[in-house]
């Protein structure tokens, strides 16, 4: 597995892909092997049944010709009125000639008589030889005997020599004759071993499987009697003894009928050994039928099983990887798509919005809360806004009405000093720059003091707003008219020079020297007059002067207008 930062790091995509892919190749690889075992048990079982059924009928072949050879045997040295002729007449030689050519592996049929020696046989074979030590005859004049396989004696030299060139050997098949309770001689037959072997070539199975399966004949005591000629030499040499252990080999069920043995020739073969059942009691020689199969022949299916499983639970996991792939690109598109949309939304582009996706529940649930979430806060933002907007215009408003509060006379409407400085500030910086006259009138009441201590401070009042209606009649709106505090007042004339500001002071004071009041009286007025006289000069020295030129006036007795003293050439 990666280092787990490292796949921390990884797309939600890759992340789900890999997880899914390495669970599906594991549960693939565990199912497909889990699969493939049995599978590959079950061909194994097939297997071992196959060979087993090709030993078992081989077997029973095997039994059934012991079986016909010995009944043979029986029938013939039975049969009545043969024998009453002596053991060597015509009928008799006739009837074992009959008999071999019924027989051809029959090799040797003789009779011999009860010394052992032989009165007739095949051929002629042997006969006035003695066989009274050959342990057939000794068996058979007992009973019905069958003799297990053992190489030729005395036929060795007298017979042809063996089709296959190996030297004769001999299942041996006796039965006594008898004339009443006497036994009168011995009917011996030499079955060929050869027998054996065709018996065994046409059952080992032959084709694309078979013929890799071989059979062998054990004896009683687990002596290796046959073999397919190409391994004899090598299974002798390496002293092959029944592979299979007797107890094994002899039990009927409950075992598997093949189990997997190495051979003297070093290999390993999957094995099935079968105890001939023999028909009759003289024929049950103890043989074992073993048929074996190269153990990689034999599982070769089961390993392709295998093969094939993993193969195909590989595919599938590659598939269902690619699926995983898929369906993990789709969910991480749906949130690329959602992280795209809440960047836009954060970096406030208009109309951003988080789109509803739907590929999927959970993901739709996150983009629908997203959505709605977002537009509630992108409406309380702009009402926010609005209300921040308002707020702003009213508090401009507020400021602008406090502005012009703090300019502004309470009692006259006109400005007051802070309003006069301004204004007076500005006219005085144009009148610099376009070198046009300005002017400044001081006005005062006369005797104000005595208006107020004989009529009170109400008609005082009066008086003052009188006096602001008569400047503001009697000025053009661009001149500034102030209260600059008591009953002082002052007015900025641009575009005026000292004569005309005379002018316009005189019929001031004249207006209010001419307005009779029902209850103070005449009230009359005093103004000084100054003028702007170089760039220097400022607000402060032409208040100052027009200052003096009123306080001239008032020295003079008032009710009359002064202009100052013409120290420095005025501006014109
Ligand atoms: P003068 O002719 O020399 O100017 O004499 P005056 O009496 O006018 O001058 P003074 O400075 O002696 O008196 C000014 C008076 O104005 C004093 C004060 O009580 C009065 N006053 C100042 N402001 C106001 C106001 O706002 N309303 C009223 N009613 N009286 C005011
Ligand atoms: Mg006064
Ligand atoms: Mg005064």
């Amino acid at each position: 597995m990666t280092h787990p930062t490292r796949f921390r790091g990884q797309s939600l995509r890759t992340q789900i892909s890999v997880v899914f892919a390495v669970l599906v190749i594991a549960l693939a690889a565990a199912m497909s092997l889990g699969f493939g075992e049995l599978l590959k048990l079950r061909v194994q079982r097939d297997a071992s049944q196959a060979l087993h059924t090709v030993a078992d009928n081989a077997s029973r072949q095997l039994a059934q010709g012991l079986f016909e050879r010995s009944r043979v045997t029986q029938v013939l040295a039975d049969a009545p009125g043969i024998w009453e002729r002596g053991l060597d007449s015509a009928e008799v030689r006739q009837l074992l000639a009959r008999s071999q050519a019924i027989d051809p592996h029959s090799l040797w049929i003789g009779v011999a008589d009860a010394q052992g020696v032989v009165r007739a046989a095949t051929k002629g074979l042997l006969e006035g030889e003695s066989v009274r030590e050959r342990p057939w005859f000794v068996a058979g004049l007992a009973q019905l005997h069958v003799g297990d396989v053992h190489p030729a004696k005395l036929l060795e030299k007298l017979l042809p020599p063996n089709a296959s060139g190996e030297p004769y050997r001999f299942v041996d098949f006796a039965a006594p004759i008898r004339s009443g309770q006497t036994t009168v001689g011995v009917l011996g037959m030499h079955g060929s071993w050869e027998w054996t072997r065709e018996v065994l070539e046409s059952l080992a199975p032959i084709g694309i499987q078979g013929a890799s399966v071989d059979l062998f004949v054990f004896d009683r005591t687990g002596k290796l009697i046959f073999s397919p000629p190409e391994y004899r030499s090598q299974l002798e040499a390496g002293n092959q003894r029944l592979p299979v252990p007797l107890t094994v080999a002899t039990r009927e069920s409950g075992t598997p009928p093949a189990t997997v043995v190495a051979w003297a020739d070093g290999k390993d073969y999957l094995t099935a050994s079968v105890r001939m059942e023999a028909r009759n009691a003289p024929s049950d020689l103890g043989w074992h039928i073993v048929a074996r199969e190269r153990v990689e022949v034999a599982f070769a299916d089961a390993d392709r099983a295998v093969r094939l499983a993993l193969a195909i639970g590989l595919l599938a996991a590659v598939l269902a990887a690619a699926l995983a792939w898929i369906a993990a690109r789709r969910l991480s598109e749906d949130l690329y798509v959602l992280a795209d949309a809440a960047s836009r939304v954060e970096s406030g582009k208009p109309g951003a919005t988080i789109p509803l996706v739907t590929h999927n529940r959970d993901v739709h649930q996150l983009s629908s809360a997203l959505s709605s979430m977002t537009e509630r806060l992108i409406a309380a933002h702009e009402a926010m806004e609005d209300k921040v907007r308002l707020r702003t215009l009213e508090l401009e408003a507020a400021n602008r009405a406090l502005d012009l509060q703090a300019r502004t006379d309470a009692l006259t409407g006109l400005l007051n000093r802070r309003g006069f400085d301004s204004r007076m500030e500005f006219a005085l910086a144009l009148a610099r720059r376009s070198g046009r006259p300005l002017s400044l009138i001081s006005v005062d009441v006369d005797h104000f003091k005595r208006v107020n201590d004989s009529f009170g401070h109400e008609a005082g009042d009066e008086v003052l707003r009188r006096m602001a209606q008569t400047l503001q009649q009697r000025l053009r709106a661009s001149d500034v008219i102030a209260r600059l505090g008591g009953e002082e007042f002052a007015v900025v004339l641009p575009d005026t020079d000292l004569a005309g500001a005379r002018a316009i002071a005189q019929s001031i004071v004249e207006s209010m020297a001419a307005q009779e009041d029902p209850l103070v009286g005449r009230i009359t007025v005093s103004a000084g007059i100054s003028s702007l006289r170089a760039q220097q000069d400022s607000v402060h020295e032409m208040l100052r002067r027009s200052d003096a030129a009123l306080y001239e006036a008032k020295g003079q007795g008032r009710n009359r207008v002064c202009v100052e003293p013409e120290t420095g050439p005025a501006l014109k």
